[in-house]
């Protein structure tokens, strides 16, 4: 049997299609939908999408959202946030990698209850780790 490639930013097995599983099910389930707003910056956190300037700022985010939704005004922020991010995402070689807790893998999309309590503990793990290791979730490595 071939070994699963995990990836090089995370560490999860199937990164992007389990990644892709937490958005459809969020697209198909008001239930899931619920944690939407923290699966996508703690994804692109762990994956260097953001800038310097926007990381700490949806690092900050996400810690305020863990149990609750955000405002329409959060929302525009964030989106903001991360409409620019995705034009300027890259990988920068060479950059140590980060002891990641927890990684999409730990998200178990099995019933909605699930779903929420997993991503809400993967989000809380990221954030923090992105807190307390400086330039973790930069953009660039
Ligand atoms: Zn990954």
């Amino acid at each position: 049997m071939e070994t699963p490639t995990a990836c090089d930013r995370c560490a999860a097995v199937d990164c992007e299609a389990r990644f892709h599983a937490c958005l459809a099910a969020d697209f198909s389930d008001p239930a899931y939908g619920v944690v939407h707003h923290l699966v996508v910056p703690t994804y692109g956190l762990q994956h260097g999408w953001y800038t310097e300037q926007a990381a700490p700022r949806l690092v900050e985010f996400v810690l305020d959202h863990l149990d609750r939704e955000p405002t329409d005004h959060d929302r525009r922020e964030i989106r903001r946030l991360t409409d620019g991010a995705t034009r300027v995402r890259a990988r920068g070689p060479g950059a140590a990698p980060v002891a990641w807790q927890h990684n999409v893998a730990d998200v178990d999309v099995a019933s909605a209850e699930a779903y929420v309590a997993t991503v809400r503990a993967w989000a809380a793990s990221v954030a923090r780790t992105c807190d307390t290791t400086p330039g973790s979730a930069e953009h660039g490595r």
